[in-house]
C-alpha cells in the first residue's frame, strides 16, 4: 500500500513526456474558463498540456493559493461580500483574508475593477458560474489526480508572485511553497515543475538558502528594470544570461522580446533567443492569446509559426493549449 503511494506520486512528479516544445497552460485553459480554477486546470489537462501554471500569493494565515494577483477584485466577488475590508487605496488584498474567508468568494472571468466589464468580452461571462479560490495543496492534489486517472503527466509550472512584496507585509512566500512542492515530490532536477519568478533576487535566494534542486525559470518583464530592481536590460545580452545560467534554466519573456513584426505581417526573430540558448537557457515566452494578438501579427497560425520556427522557442505560455498544441502537433 505505501509503495503504491510512492510510486503513484513520483510517477505523478517525474518529467512530462512530451519532446518538442512545451504547451504551458497560462493560468489553465484560461481562455474558456475562469483563470485559475480547477475547472480550467481540468480543461487544460484535457487538452494535452505540457504545463499547468500556479500564480501563487500568501493568505493571511499564510497558506499559499492559486491566485493571479495580490488583488482579488478583479477576479472575485470580494467588494460585495467583504466591502468593509478594502484597504486605505480602494482594493482588496488576498493577503487580508484567511482561506476559510478567500473561500467564501465567487470566482469569475477577470473584469475592469471600475466598470465590471470583461477583460476579454469573448470569454466566458464574467459572474457567471460557481468557482472557488483554489489552495496550491488542493491543485496539486488535483493535478496528481488527473496524472493518476489519466496515465498522462503534466508537470507544473508555480510562480511566486511579489516575494518581496509579501516581505514587506512581514510574509516568505517561498518558505511556505517549498516544502509543499517538496512533499509533492516536485523538487527535483527532473521533476515536471519550473519554479517561476520575476526577481531575481528571491531565484538566488531560493538556490542558496533552500538549496533548491528543481528546476527555475527567471520571467522578465518588457520594461527594462523589476519592481525589486531585477535588471532586465543587463540580463539580457549574450553576458547577462551567460551569468544567468548557474542559477536558472530558463527565461521567460514577453512575446515582445523574442519576435518583431514586420509591416506586412511577417515574424522578425529578435536575438534573445538564440543568445539563451548559447548560454544553455530554456525560452519560454507569455502569453499566446487568439483573441489578443501582437501588434503587427496577424493572424494566430502567423504567431505560432514565429514563436516556433522563427524564434525557435522552447515552449509558450498559451490561454489555449489546444490551439497551440494542436498547432505543434501538426508540425511535428
Ligand atoms: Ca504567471
Amino acid at each position: 500500500m505505501i509503495r503504491t503511494a510512492i510510486f503513484a506520486m513520483s510517477l505523478s512528479a517525474s518529467l512530462a513526456a512530451s519532446t518538442g516544445p512545451l504547451t504551458i497552460a497560462h493560468r489553465g485553459a484560461s481562455g474558456y474558463l475562469p483563470e485559475h480554477t480547477l475547472p480550467a486546470k481540468g480543461l487544460a489537462h484535457g487538452q494535452g498540456a505540457d504545463f499547468l501554471e500556479q500564480d501563487l500569493v500568501l493568505s493571511a494565515d499564510n497558506v499559499p493559493v492559486v491566485l493571479h494577483d495580490i488583488h482579488i477584485d478583479t477576479v472575485s466577488d470580494v467588494a460585495r461580500r467583504f466591502p468593509e475590508r478594502k484597504r486605505s487605496d480602494g482594493r482588496f488584498y488576498a493577503i487580508d483574508f484567511t482561506v476559510v474567508e478567500l473561500k467564501q468568494l465567487r470566482l469569475s472571468e477577470r473584469f475592469q475593477v471600475k466598470t465590471g466589464r470583461a477583460v476579454f468580452p469573448k470569454r466566458f461571462p464574467v459572474g457567471e458560474g460557481q468557482f472557488q479560490v483554489v489552495t496550491l495543496e488542493e491543485e496539486l492534489q488535483f493535478v496528481r489526480g488527473l496524472n493518476r486517472s489519466t496515465g498522462r503527466n503534466a508537470g507544473i509550472y508555480p510562480e511566486l508572485k511579489q516575494p518581496s512584496w509579501h516581505r514587506a507585509e512581514g510574509k516568505d512566500l517561498s518558505a511556505a511553497v517549498l516544502p509543499l512542492l517538496r512533499t509533492y515530490g516536485y523538487d527535483q532536477a527532473g521533476s515536471a515543475c519550473f519554479v517561476q519568478c520575476f526577481e531575481l533576487s528571491e531565484i538566488q535566494r531560493i538556490r542558496r538558502d533552500f538549496a533548491w534542486q528543481g528546476r527555475m525559470v527567471l520571467l522578465i518583464e518588457s520594461d527594462d528594470t523589476g519592481a525589486d530592481g531585477t535588471d532586465y536590460r543587463k540580463l539580457c545580452t549574450a553576458e547577462g544570461l551567460k551569468g544567468l545560467a548557474p542559477w536558472v534554466n530558463g527565461i521567460g519573456p514577453p512575446m515582445g522580446r523574442v519576435l518583431a513584426w514586420s509591416a506586412t505581417g511577417q515574424p522578425i526573430a529578435l536575438p534573445l533567443t538564440t543568445q539563451a540558448h548559447e548560454a544553455g537557457l530554456l525560452v519560454h515566452p507569455y502569453t499566446v492569446r487568439s483573441d489578443d494578438l501582437p501588434a503587427g501579427c496577424l493572424s494566430l497560425e502567423d504567431l505560432h509559426h514565429g514563436l516556433f520556427q522563427s524564434a525557435k522557442v522552447d515552449g509558450v505560455f498559451t490561454d489555449f493549449p489546444d490551439l497551440t498544441r494542436s498547432w505543434l502537433q501538426q508540425r511535428r
